[in-house]
């Protein structure tokens, strides 16, 4: 026991010890959305089915928390290869949320040389996870209309040579889906892993899946918390054997809880209620993104994803009258210069849509 505050000293321990890079940081922000119209973090708006909640809680019900989960979740990664055609030549890795998987695959990865390349803007974890595990990252921007920049891109892994190149397949924050040829192109050209995020697969229905026989350097990532799972936290990667052999060597070995591998297990018995929900997100894109077209000053881009990103005269503006009308979107004014003055805005039920809009068109007469 002694006299002195609590924490007295530590600052100057962890400036001798903490790496000035982690140091130079602020930490991923979650914006508190209390009793807001929550249209900031892609989630699905729509509660589970009464089926589906049936089936969850007697799931639930079942498992034996006294005991550590099955490490690798092998009766979810069967019930994943099922709904979702997953062959069994290929490999798959359950992470807590896809992004556990993209810090185990980068610091699998990483090493004193080794580069991470990934067009900007896109999904900020990727930086993120280079810069956690000491990866040199090169960012290579979009063209003004967010399409991938073909040219750049190869020119960039002939300079760089990168391990590791991720992909958001559709783009967060763009909403755009690359042309499947350019994403092609990356592939043959690039020495290392390629990573084609499919976060938002539920509603772009394309996908690269299908052609992991055709490269070796292909992974694909997915994860449920789109399609209305994101409290669960699990995203999937599928690769040769090999890549996912290798990852398993980092990860933790109980990364994904015993509820979780039930839950999940449970909610795709029957997926009916996910397609169900993801084509009336699809729909309400559509209508969300024709109306907030006719605002004043506004440029809506083509999404393949659940949210619209738009382009507005003054977007900070907005996004301040929305939040003081109880509504929470994504300002993205600021995070790079080609989404000057743009928000991206999660397509929420009808209701929260027509929330939206009235609020919209008194900003934007
Ligand atoms: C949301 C998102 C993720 C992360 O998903 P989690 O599984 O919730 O960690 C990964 N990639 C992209 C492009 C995303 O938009």
């Amino acid at each position: 026991m002694n006299d002195r505050a609590p924490g007295a000293g530590a600052a100057e321990l962890v400036a001798a010890l903490v790496r000035p890079e982690i140091r130079a940081l602020s930490a991923y922000a979650v914006a508190k959305a209390d009793g807001m119209v929550k249209l900031d973090a892609m989630e699905n708006p729509y509660p589970l089915p009464k089926a589906a909640k049936s089936r969850l809680e007697a799931a639930l019900a079942q498992v034996p928390i006294n005991r550590y989960p099955d490490g690798g979740g092998d009766a979810l990664r069967a019930a994943l290869r099922r709904a979702f055609a997953i062959p069994d030549e290929f490999g798959l890795i359950l992470g807590n949320g896809s992004d556990e998987l993209i810090q185990i695959i980068t610091a699998t990865l990483a090493g004193p040389d080794a580069v991470m390349l990934a067009p900007e803007p896109s999904f900020v974890m990727y930086r993120m996870n280079a810069l956690h595990s000491g990866m040199r990252y090169v960012g290579v921007s979009l063209k003004p209309d967010f399409g991938l920049d073909r040219a750049a891109m190869l020119a960039a892994i002939e300079r760089e040579h990168p391990a590791l190149v991720y992909l958001a397949y559709p783009n967060n924050p763009t909403g755009n889906l690359f042309a499947a040829r350019d994403v092609e192109a990356i592939l043959r050209a690039a020495p290392g892993l390629v990573v084609v995020d499919e976060a938002y697969y539920a509603f772009a229905e394309a996908t690269f899946l299908s052609r992991l026989s055709e490269f070796a350097n292909l992974l694909v990532l997915r994860t449920m918390s789109k399609v209305g799972m994101a409290g669960l936290r699990l995203g999937y990667a599928v690769a040769a054997p090999e890549w996912i052999a290798e990852f398993n060597k980092m990860r933790q070995p109980y990364n994904v809880n015993a509820l979780t591998q039930a839950a999940v297990a449970a909610l795709i018995a029957d997926r009916s209620w996910i397609a169900g929900q993801a084509s009336a997100i699809r729909a309400e894109r559509t209508r969300l993104g024709a109306a907030l077209a006719r605002l004043h000053g506004a440029t809506v881009y083509a999404s393949a994803t659940n949210f619209i990103t738009l382009r507005l005269d003054d977007a900070t503006r907005v996004f301040e009258g929305l939040r003081a009308r109880r509504i929470l979107v994504k300002n993205l004014h600021g995070w790079h210069p080609l989404t000057a003055n743009c928000l991206r805005i999660t397509v929420g039920t009808p209701t929260e849509n027509d929330q939206l809009l009235a609020a919209c068109a008194e900003l934007c007469p």
